[in-house]
């Protein structure tokens, strides 16, 4: 598999390369309407020779960014691993080390630690399971009882994002074990789900083959193909845009629309609670955006000027610790009309006012982020959640 760096600078160009979206051996994972942000795409090698030739025929220029991704798969792995077995020497079951990406196991005993240790502020539950029938694990931090609005943090939709699944725990670890962040959730509560898709980020950590796995594990009938794009699979304009029919793509949308256990179980999870949570993010990675609805059209919400103050905040905080400054924008808009994805059924079909996806961006290699991105873009996630914590009880952008 080859990563490439495409540059289409008129209409005709960026058509030709989109016919290939959500067809086999294609990972588009960045690709924009604008012409300064270039377009980065996987391509297997089955399908390489051919794509190369529609780039040429088309005059559309490109960088081969990385010849073999396998190779950089596995570095990124050893440097991991190394890591790993240091953690097993240094620390026992309890803290989580954000040196390392942990594995789904590692989270759920550190989650567990933050319930025995801190559990005047922390209850864990789960919201139901995976296809595989793992726990989907939440957390509720709370300084106490009372009716307060809540914050809802959700990480690891998509198995390979690794980093959105450590910059939840980051915030986990900052809001718990750090004292002096208390005060951020004084007047409010915080629920957060590090990870929606256990199945998929399990199989991502499996073998090198299996890292860039991206959607749920569930069987699909008439097909070998696995699994299920959980962002195209919830019931929100489902199957519209750039998303795909075919079981072996990467953004298949599902049979139908909540077919799967992780979508289910979110949707089950976030209804009953529709009055009490206000704002809602969805880490993602990797193209390095801050989104908000719509991602199937371009028609304004309602509430776009609350949005857009809530976002504008965000991305100077962001850009304070990190130096990086984030657009901001509808994924219509910004990246590419898409369907089915949380942040736009959490706007369409709850009374939740406020709902972000941060596409976080990515690392040296962009897609596979190294354990030294974790701490930093933890950080740098971390500033933005307090900026999201003071829109749910309208200390900030309280505006229609
Ligand atoms: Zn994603």
């Amino acid at each position: 598999m080859q990563s490439l760096t495409v540059y289409s600078d008129t209409d005709t160009k960026l058509n030709a390369i989109k016919t290939y979206v959500g067809q086999r051996g294609f990972d588009f994972l960045k690709i924009t309407k604008s012409r300064q942000i270039p377009i980065d795409v996987l391509v297997t090698k089955e399908r390489l020779q051919e794509f190369k030739n529609t780039l040429r025929a088309n005059n559309i220029s490109y960088n081969i960014t990385i010849d073999d991704v396998s190779e950089i798969i596995h570095k990124n792995k050893e440097q991991t691993e190394q890591q790993n077995g240091k953690r097993v020497r240094r620390a026992p079951r309890s803290r989580i080390n954000l040196e390392s990406f942990a594995t789904y196991t590692q989270i759920v005993s550190y989650v567990n630690f933050l319930q025995s240790r801190y559990g005047e502020i922390v209850e864990v539950f789960s919201i139901g399971k995976s296809y595989m029938n793992v726990d989907i694990i939440a957390l509720k931090i709370s300084s106490g009882t009372g009716d307060k609005p809540a914050l809802l943090i959700e990480g690891g939709n998509h198995g390979r994002e690794w980093i959105s699944v450590s910059s939840a725990l980051y915030i986990m670890q900052q809001l718990i074990e750090n004292p002096r962040n208390r005060e951020i959730f004084e007047n409010i509560d915080i629920f957060i789900i590090p990870c929606l898709n256990p199945d998929g980020y399990m199989y991502s950590h499996q073998s090198d083959s299996t890292r860039l796995w991206r959607k749920t594990r569930s069987t699909n009938r008439f097909s070998l193909c696995r699994g299920t794009d959980a962002n195209r699979n919830f019931d929100i304009q489902w199957g519209y845009g750039e998303a795909s029919v075919d079981p072996c793509s990467e953004i298949y949308i599902g049979r139908e629309a909540f077919s799967e256990a992780e979508t289910k179980a979110f949707r089950d999870f976030v209804l009953p609670l529709q009055d009490k949570i206000t704002t809602y993010v969805s880490l993602h990675s990797y193209a390095g955006f801050i989104l908000y609805p719509w991602s199937f059209t371009n028609i304004s919400p309602p509430n776009l000027r609350r949005l857009n103050c809530v976002a504008r905040r965000v991305r100077t905080a962001m850009a304070r610790v990190s130096g990086i400054t984030y657009p901001i924008g509808n994924s219509h808009d910004l990246l590419y009309p898409t369907s089915g994805d949380s942040m736009d059924w959490v706007a369409a079909h709850t009374r939740i006012n406020l709902s972000f996806t941060i596409e976080i961006s990515g690392g040296d290699y962009g897609f596979l982020p190294g354990i030294q991105h974790i701490i930093p873009t933890g950080n740098k996630i971390f500033e933005a959640i307090k900026v999201f914590a003071q829109s749910v009880d309208g200390r900030i952008c309280n505006i229609n």
